[in-house]
């Protein structure tokens, strides 16, 4: 096997590359890998296309944090939802989740490394956007409650109401995992902090 896998050096270094990917084990690794380089040749160069242009274009917007083209989002630029109502999430991808459900016409910002949060930056948005309600997103595990209560307890002095989504949403569960209706449910009946 030693040999033969060295004289198909191309396959197993592509094969090692997706395994790098969060969720792709070994044995879709290679079932990838062999889709990419023998199934569909065509599908493979267009994916490899839209990773180039991906790396070349997605970033964080500089704003919210979230997936943006530009350097501020679509979301962050759209004056029609200044609605004094800002939805923290713990990942980019909890905007999509809650964008799908349509609901929800405030602004968000993305809290994926606590420690990175600027404060001074954050306050001062809270008060120019006039925002009086933040919403924490979370689903409901210790380590998300404390992050609530570390950013509610940085915030404390501003005139902000703080509530985060009802229970209902399973523990350690992440947001894109939770149906529409329930999700959209624990927005509507969110609870005060
Ligand atoms: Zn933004």
């Amino acid at each position: 096997m030693k040999t033969y896998k060295n004289t198909l050096h191309y396959f197993f270094s592509l094969t090692e590359a997706l395994e790098q990917l969060p969720g792709i084990g070994k044995k879709s690794a290679q079932k990838m890998a062999y889709s990419l380089s023998v199934e569909d040749k065509y599908m493979a160069l267009k994916i490899a296309h839209s990773i180039e242009n991906a790396i070349d274009n997605v970033r964080k917007c500089k704003i919210c944090g979230g997936l943006s083209e530009s350097e501020i989002c679509e979301i962050c630029l759209d004056e029609n939802r200044q609605n004094s109502q800002l939805c923290v999430v713990l990942h980019p991808k909890d905007i999509f989740t809650i964008e799908e459900i349509g609901d929800f016409e405030g602004k968000y910002k993305v809290i994926d490394e606590l420690e990175k949060i600027d404060f001074v930056f954050f306050r001062k948005y809270i008060q120019e956007n006039k925002i009086k309600e933040i919403i924490f997103a979370f689903s409901p595990t210790l380590a998300n409650d404390a992050i609530m209560l570390f950013i509610e307890d940085k915030l404390q002095d501003l005139d902000l109401v703080f509530s985060k989504i009802a229970q209902g949403v399973p523990t350690g569960i992440g947001l894109e995992n939770i149906d529409q209706l329930s999700l959209l449910r624990a927005f509507t009946s969110r609870v005060k902090l």
